[in-house]
Order: structure tokens, then sequence, then C-alpha cells
């Protein structure tokens, strides 16, 4: 099943939606302030923590999509 991940225009908030077949085009409701203005954004890249590092030769990302249970 695929997540999601949307980020919320007003209050920043990061926020994962598990989607169903059925449900795959409802739009996403940021869980804390109740906003629709969210935005989709791609797992993992969005999350550079906050660091001033230049992109690392040799893909420090390696093996990204195994991200594990958030859920
Ligand atoms: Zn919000």
């Amino acid at each position: 099943m695929p997540i999601y991940e949307y980020v919320c225009r007003d209050c920043k908030n990061h926020f994962e939606v598990l989607t169903t077949s059925t449900h795959a085009d409802e739009p996403a409701k940021c869980p804390k302030c109740g906003s629709m203005k969210v935005a989709k954004t791609i797992s993992v890249s969005n999350f550079r923590m906050g660091s001033a590092k230049p992109a690392i030769p040799g893909g420090a990302l390696s093996g990204c999509s195994s991200k594990s249970g958030f859920s």
C-alpha cells in the first residue's frame, strides 16, 4: 500500500497518508490544523535533516525507499 507524505502549507506539519485503492485520489487534510492546503512530497527527499551538507558523492541516500515503519 502506498504511503504518501504531505506537508501542510498552513502549519508546516508533515504527515503521511496511507492510501487505499478506493481513496487514492481523496484530497489529504492536515491532521493537526485541518487545513486542506497541503502539498504532496516525495518520501525522504524532503527530509534533509536540516544539514548544510552538500550532496555527497556516492549516494548517501541509497536504499532510501525502504523506510521503516512509521505506521
Ligand atoms: Zn496543518
